[in-house]
């Protein structure tokens, strides 16, 4: 299925925790999104901003590239951001407008070597993704590191291993600092770095604060990471991009 837009509706709807959801979202015309797991998709949320424009937003899909007709996401509610609050809102049968799949942050096809997955926050939805459909392609060595605040920040870590393939190998980092706090690029970087300290990996894909996870693809650099071989996703505080 190529990329474009089409009509969507809100398959199925569930609250996660204390403010996000989870949802099943399915195209209206029943065809294909043709996604490969760690990519996203644009909602347009049809919330019309003060300035004029459609708030549209990207969310990840979290299940697995095996099922293409039905994606899921989940939503954390930002505050009183448009897109995020519509989305946990929404009535279930409603129809919305979407794009894609987007995004280069995915394991080559056929991938069989050694991968890190490293989410911060939310980011956790891609890296669901990625792990998720590597098993079911049957790819090989897969660990993934997610870094959160606590339990109630957004899924739950029951959550994450309840969904993730036994093969791969889960390390939570709770307690790490909330968003915007100063200190989470070196924290990350710490914990890293300890991470790869058994060897190097084949691939690094990452996912989250982009305010974290280009400190974290420098520090792999120096410590020897191919150029290339760290793949970013910034969910929000992107160094290149004031708002998608
Ligand atoms: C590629 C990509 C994939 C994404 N996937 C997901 C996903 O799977 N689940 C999900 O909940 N969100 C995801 N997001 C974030 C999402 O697109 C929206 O930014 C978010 O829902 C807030 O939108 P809003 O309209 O409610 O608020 P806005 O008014 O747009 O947001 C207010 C501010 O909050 C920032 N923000 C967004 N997320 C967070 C966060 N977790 N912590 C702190 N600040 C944040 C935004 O960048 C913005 O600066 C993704 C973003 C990108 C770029």
């Amino acid at each position: 299925m190529a990329q474009g837009s089409a009509k969507i509706r809100i398959a199925h709807a569930a609250p996660i925790g204390q403010g996000a959801r989870l949802l099943r979202v399915e195209r209206v015309d029943g065809a294909e999104l043709g996604f490969a797991g760690g990519q996203y998709v644009i909602i347009n949320t049809g919330v019309t901003l003060p300035g004029g424009k459609l708030a549209k937003r990207a969310y990840s899909m979290l299940s697995s590239d095996a099922e293409q007709r039905a994606v899921e996401i989940a939503v954390k509610r930002i505050d009183a951001g448009p897109g995020s609050n519509v989305l946990n809102d929404i009535a279930v049968g409603a129809e919305l407008e979407w794009s894609g799949p987007w995004g280069k942050l995915r394991l080559p096809p056929g991938f069989s070597g050694r991968a890190l997955v490293i989410a911060t926050d939310t980011g956790i939805t891609a890296a669901l993704g990625i792990a998720r459909s590597a098993a079911a392609a049957g790819a090989a060595q897969l660990d993934l590191l997610w870094l959160v605040e606590d339990g109630d920040y957004f899924v739950s870590e029951a959550f994450v291993r309840e969904r993730l393939p036994a093969a791969v190998r889960l390390t939570v980092a709770g307690g790490f600092p909330p968003v915007g706090h100063p200190e989470r690029p070196a924290r990350a970087c710490a914990l890293v770095g300890d991470h790869v300290a058994d060897g190097p990996r084949d691939a690094v894909l990452c996912a989250g604060d982009g305010a974290v996870i280009y400190p974290i693809r420098d520090r792999l650099g120096s410590l020897g990471a191919p150029e290339g071989s760290v793949l970013l996703e910034s969910f929000f505080n992107n160094p290149l991009k004031k708002s998608l």
